[in-house]
């Protein structure tokens, strides 16, 4: 898109992915005696009290006095890159391709198709590892091979996730029945029991017995017993 800054310098915009795939407005425009500048902007806001849209050249804030409508347009059109790039992995348009990543201290697959990664943790066969990146299960890898469309990773991970929702269903089932137990008891019932490391720095004892009671309106609570 074209602008003209209020003092009549005409700015091309862009819409493009900035640092670390940031949806970011670039700027390009013929200065007067700096020369050809090209800047991504970082924002729109109030410069020296006058409404501009800046960014960082050389290590000087630039600010540009552009009509904050297109500023918001053509950042719109960068916000729907990653949706646009999303729905075409989704629609199997673009292929979710892996690589293998040698690294220290870790190694794995990681996706190369951009934003490949955020639907693989959603179907919860990727994950962030903190300060590398995110890592794709090496066992679905193994299964769906370094190049795949979307849907084969939906039907890969479908036992699982019918898994997942027989036990969130038995959950509630026993829940249900627990409460409906207390009712007719006319008191708090086991719901679950469990056992765990001690959180008593003043008993000697290893593990302690948890119980997790619920009563007629669903009200839970926990006791612990230590063990000797
Ligand atoms: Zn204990």
């Amino acid at each position: 898109m074209k602008t003209t800054t209020t003092t009549g310098i005409e700015v091309t915009l862009t819409a493009k992915l900035g640092y670390l795939d940031r949806p970011t407005v670039h700027a390009s425009f013929a200065h007067p005696k700096a020369g050809q500048v090209e800047v991504d902007l970082q924002g729109y806001g109030k410069i020296q009290g006058k409404d501009a849209a800046y960014g960082d050249f050389r290590g000087q804030t630039v600010a540009l006095m552009i009509p904050q409508a297109d500023y918001d347009a053509v950042q719109a059109g960068a916000d729907s890159i990653i949706e646009t790039a999303i729905g075409a992995i989704r629609s199997g348009a673009t292929r979710i391709e892996l690589r293998w990543s040698e690294g220290s201290p870790l190694s794995g697959y990681v996706t190369v198709t951009k934003f490949a990664s955020q639907l693989l943790r959603d179907l919860k066969i990727a994950r962030d590892i903190s300060g590398w990146g995110c890592l794709v299960d090496e066992k679905a890898a193994k299964a769906l091979g370094e190049s795949f469309t979307y849907a084969e990773a939906v039907a890969y991970t479908q036992p699982a996730r019918e898994l997942e929702d027989a036990a969130v269903a038995m959950a509630a089932a026993h829940r249900a029945e627990k409460i409906a137990e207390a009712a007719a008891k006319g008191s708090p019932v086991e719901l679950r029991a469990w056992t765990e490391p001690c959180t008593s720095r003043t008993e000697e004892c290893g593990l302690d017995v948890c119980v997790e009671t619920i009563d007629a309106q669903g009200r839970t609570a926990v006791r612990r017993s230590h063990t000797w």
